[in-house]
Parts: structure tokens; sequence; C-alpha cells
């Protein structure tokens, strides 16, 4: 298992958690910004687990003095959420159209009643457990922001200049991107996955290229993306060029009269051989179509991806993980 849970300093005063990539669901990046007294954390690991990891890994850099007061989350899926009741009395700080989002998200609870039902015979069920399977997700409780924003918010943090902006609806309804001047580093959350291709729930994939423009418009040196490797602006060019010949093409497949599964079976049959998690261009089709035919439906997460992995299965991991296989203990991890 080639898991990570070692804090980066990417700046003054600046870390990044990148625990697992490519072709991971879930293993979301993180950044800690650490003054002496009160600190950030921007978005919050996937398990309870997961996050006491890296409260370990925060406290051996962090100052003895120092805690994390404020959590951000740059969207409200789970697996950049559902981490935030480990911090009990911080700030949680969001947009105010994230906090209507975790409405629509599946519950901890939910996940786990769903992994426990799922049966190896099934192809979804087997891609669930693959995927899904590690996360133990008993003892989490769903924790709302406290404190929610739109459009721009300025957090000071010490001698260091946050700035909050938001930039949805993209990925979800209520993205936000977290700008650290000083620095020149940019928190992209789920705007930007680098090595897989992007999942986008939201859409339309216009707000996503539009949102990768507003990152690069702050000039990073360096960005850190929802999931995937620290990259600088070039790597952003590439996925915005990439994400408009998506959206080109999906275009092109609606005005021909393709539904969409047969859409997401061209845009299958087209896939780029170097990004994992390829099923996700059935996804990226299903948002797109969803606009591009004005429907008002709410995206459902679970059937989107039940649809995916129906069109593709040959995606389906041979080796299913067992069910909370994650390491239990620090020395398996690096
Ligand atoms: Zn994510």
């Amino acid at each position: 298992m080639r898991i990570s849970t070692r804090l980066t300093e990417i700046g003054s005063q600046v870390y990044a958690w990148l625990p697992d990539f490519p072709g991971t669901w879930g293993m979301a990046n993180c950044t800690l910004i650490g003054a002496d007294s009160a600190s950030v954390l921007v978005d919050t690991p996937y398990t309870a687990h997961l996050t006491r990891l890296l409260k370990t890994a925060a406290h051996e850099v962090l100052p003895p003095s120092a805690e994390i007061s404020t959590v951000v989350n740059t969207h409200a899926n789970g697996d950049h959420s559902y981490g935030n009741g480990e911090f009990p009395g911080a700030e949680i700080i969001s947009t105010e159209a994230n906090l209507q989002h975790l409405c629509a998200e599946p519950t901890p609870g939910q996940l786990e009643t769903l992994l426990n039902q799922c049966q190896q015979e099934d192809d979804f069920g087997r891609y669930l457990l693959a995927h899904f399977g590690r996360f133990d997700y008993r003892g989490l409780h769903l924790t709302p922001p406290t404190r929610t924003f739109t459009g721009r918010l300025e957090l000071p943090v010490g001698d260091i200049t946050v700035e909050l902006i938001e930039v949805g609806p993209a990925h979800t309804v209520g993205d936000l991107i977290v700008h650290l001047p000083d620095s020149r580093i940019v928190c992209a959350g789920d705007v930007l996955f680098i090595g897989d291709v992007p999942v986008h729930w939201a859409g339309p994939l216009d707000g996503v290229i539009a949102a990768a423009q507003q990152i690069l418009d702050l000039d990073p040196d360096v960005v850190v993306p929802g999931h995937g490797p620290l990259v600088g602006q070039q790597e952003v060019r590439t996925y915005m060029t990439y994400v408009a010949e998506l959206r080109d093409r999906i275009h092109e497949l609606h005005a021909s009269g393709l539904g969409v599964d047969g859409a997401s079976r061209v845009l299958l049959r087209e896939r780029r051989p170097d990004l994992g998690l390829w099923e996700r261009l059935a996804v990226l089709t299903a948002t797109e179509y969803r606009h591009l035919d004005g429907s008002n439906e709410k995206p459902q997460l679970l059937q989107i991806l039940r649809s995916a992995v129906r069109l593709a299965p040959e995606c389906i991991p041979e080796t299913i993980t067992p069910r909370y296989a994650f390491p239990a203990q620090s020395d398996r991890l690096r």
C-alpha cells in the first residue's frame, strides 16, 4: 500500500498532505497553514482514522502552542469534509452553496450500510468495494460549516494572508479555492485533478475551465490539486485544454443526436491511456448532458457512478481490498 501521511513543507508555514494517487477515490489532498497561535486546515480527510493520522503529522510540524482552530472545506464531498468532526470547537468555513449541498451528499452512515450490503457478484458492488471498501466510516458524524460566505473572504492567520475565493458551480455547486499570496500557493480543491480523469458532479465544464482560469489569474508558483501531485501553471493549462476538448466532443455528440449512454461509450472508447479512472468520462458526459438538456434535476452521485460502471465494466479493479483494510499501524505508512 503506497500511502503517505507525512506533511511536506511547500511554503513558509504551509504544508501539504498528499496521501495516495493516482487511481484512487477518496484520498484527497489537504493543506495545513501553520501559524504560531492558530492554524488553518484546508479540507479534512475521508475517515476519522485518516484525520487522526493527519493530526499527528500536524503536531510534528506545528509549534507546541499551535492548534488547528479553523477548518476550510473547498467543497462538500465527503473526502474533503467527513473529518470535520475530529476538530471539535474549530470554526468550519465554507461557501453558503456548500452548506446547502451537504444535504445532497451521502452520509457516512449511508456509505457504511451500502458497502456492507455490496455483493462481489454484482459489478457495481465489486467496484464500490474495490475503491471504497478499505475506508471505515464508522464513528463519523456530518459536521457542517459553522461560518459561510459568498464571493470572497479574507482570513488573517497570524501574519499570513489567506484568501478564500468562491469559484463554483464547477466540480460541485459551491467550490472555493484558497489563495496564499505570500507564498504564491493556491489550493484548488477538486476543480483540479492531476493524473486521473477528473470527475465533476455539478458542471457545466465551462464552469470548471473558468475556475481553473481563476487559479491562473492568481499567478501561483505551486498549485495543490484536490487529488494528485503538486503542479505549476503549465499543468493547469494542460488540464484546461483537456477539459475543453472533452466539452467540445460531448457537445458534438449531443448535437448529433446521441443519447447520454451512446455519447459516454464514444468517450470511453476515445479515452487517454495516460489517465486513470477513465470510467469517470461517463460521469462527465452525464453532467454535461444535464446542462445541454436544460435539466434541473439534482445529480444523484451514486446513480451516476453506477451507470458509469455499467458502461465500462473493464474498469472494475481485479483486486478487491478487504473491508477496513486501512493500515492501522503507523509503521505501515511511509
Ligand atoms: Zn475529492
